[in-house]
């Protein structure tokens, strides 16, 4: 796809103004993302190493985090628990397919709403569960002020949900096709079903904090936990498998366009430029498939370019709006194709935003 479609603005348009009001995923009811995965299946479970799996999450309107399940001699070990509790019971089931091993661990890469929301699963009915993360993701999750994640934004959200239930349901109105409707009315049921949810919702806090990379032995199992310092947030904890040669990333790396609202990009470029020093034949990243190491690349290739298009745009004195179609249009050879694989998190959706979020956050350091 070239060029500018007229949706694509309207995206644009409708997620900056929702970017810092709710969702650091998705927007409200401009996207066309949902009609052929309204009806899928949650979770499909991947296997990307003797005993490890990825749950990759299905595109919704209500996004959902990657799951990675480790096995090992003394139970499982699950990295992230998605947005909502009925999500990571439909995770679970899949998990039963596999092994009926007992989750021992939770691990929360960091506090984004869409990785940690749906904790209460594993919690439940299980006294010795520990649930870790790094210490700044554990400030982050009991940090009133928080964006994005964390136990006060969920009020956050059920305030705000009424508000983007009725655009959806004024989007219906105006929309005038059929099948345009039949996907507005799924989001609708999706939201409507998240809200109620929301209300229910009490995820608890992580039990267990690191607060640097520590190398655990785990019934037979070794598992890394790296911290590289600031990037997709300032608590990014990355989880390694030496022998598996599997990185779990969270956020960190996407195979869809970044969220940068509370990143640090040009750390964030130094991170990654870390974990693709270290033996890696698979990465869970916290959206999308699994990728192979050469994804890591990519992306990172995708932040660099970002960040000298903004850097280049400051010095130059260029308005900002110029600048977002300026980079826009410059790094799409290079990166739209790679970045528009699913129905979510598209270049031309995000582009604008990433190149405003840069900006912002190189603003701020003078
Ligand atoms: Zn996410
Ligand atoms: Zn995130």
């Amino acid at each position: 796809m070239e060029g500018w479609t007229r949706r694509q603005i309207l995206a644009q348009a409708t997620i900056a103004a929702a970017v810092y009001t709710l969702d650091p995923h998705e927007l409200c009811c401009g996207s066309m993302a949902y009609a052929q995965t309204a009806g899928a299946e949650s979770f499909e479970l991947k296997k990307v190493g003797d005993g490890v799996w990825a749950g990759v999450a299905a595109a919704r309107y209500k996004v959902n985090s990657n799951a990675a399940v480790i096995e090992t001699n003394d139970g499982l070990v699950i990295v992230d628990s998605h947005s909502k509790p009925s999500a990571a019971q439909s995770l679970y089931k899949d998990v039963q397919g596999v092994t009926k091993k007992k989750v021992t661990k939770v691990i929360n890469t960091h506090f984004h709403w869409d990785h940690w929301q749906g904790n209460q699963v594993y919690a439940d009915g299980n006294p010795g569960l520990e649930i870790i993360a790094s210490d700044r993701c554990k400030e982050r999750l009991t940090d009133p002020n928080a964006m994005n994640g964390g136990t006060a934004f969920i009020d956050k959200q059920i305030a705000a949900m009424p508000g983007e239930i009725s655009r959806l349901k004024d989007a219906i109105q105006k929309v005038p096709d059929a099948a345009g409707k039949a996907r507005l009315e799924g989001n609708l049921a999706q939201a409507e079903a998240y809200l109620a949810e929301l209300k229910t919702m009490k995820p608890p806090v992580p039990t267990r904090t690191v607060s640097q990379t520590v190398k655990l032995q785990e019934g037979g199992r070794e598992i890394h936990l790296m911290l590289l310092g600031r990037g997709h947030t300032d608590g990014d904890l990355y989880v390694y498998l030496p022998k598996e040669k599997v990185m779990v990333t969270g956020d960190a790396v996407v195979d869809w366009m970044p969220f940068i609202a509370d990143g640090y990009p040009e750390e964030w470029i130094q991170t990654v430029a870390a974990i693709e020093k270290l033996d890696i034949s698979q990465v869970i990243v916290g959206h999308g498939d699994p990728a192979p190491k050469s994804h890591l690349t990519f992306f990172r290739g995708y932040l660099t370019d970002l960040v000298d298009g903004v850097k280049k745009g400051i010095a130059a004195k260029t308005p900002l709006e110029e600048m977002k179609k300026q980079i826009g249009e410059a790094l799409a050879p290079k990166y739209e194709k790679g970045m528009s694989k699913y129905p979510l998190g598209q270049y031309r959706d995000r582009v604008g935003v990433n190149v405003e979020h840069v900006h912002a956050k190189l603003a701020k350091q003078g």
